[in-house]
């Protein structure tokens, strides 16, 4: 029998601005958006490409895996509550 846990967690933040075109947004303006080939800017299109396939990879992973894959239940705290669950 093939057993196989997954547990994912990302917790990061980035805030990142190009200095010469501070009013680049990737998620917006795309990378039509990029002036003059600007580097700063191509990477932050490759940085929220990157988030973008991310998000897709986990996505797919949940949704074929869901056929096999039992719920797991909330620990409970020490004094019985789900609010706060055990750490
Ligand atoms: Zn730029």
């Amino acid at each position: 029998m093939l057993q196989f846990t997954y547990k994912k967690t990302i917790r990061e933040r980035v805030h990142a601005k190009c200095g010469r075109h501070p009013r680049y947004n990737p998620e917006r303006d795309g990378r039509d958006g990029i002036n003059g080939g600007c580097t700063t800017c191509w990477q932050l299109y490759d940085l929220d490409q990157a988030r973008v396939k991310l998000d897709s990879a986990i996505h797919d992973f949940q949704r074929r895996a869901a056929p096999w894959s039992t719920p797991t239940k909330p620990r409970r705290h020490r004094c019985g509550d789900l609010s706060h669950p055990a750490v």
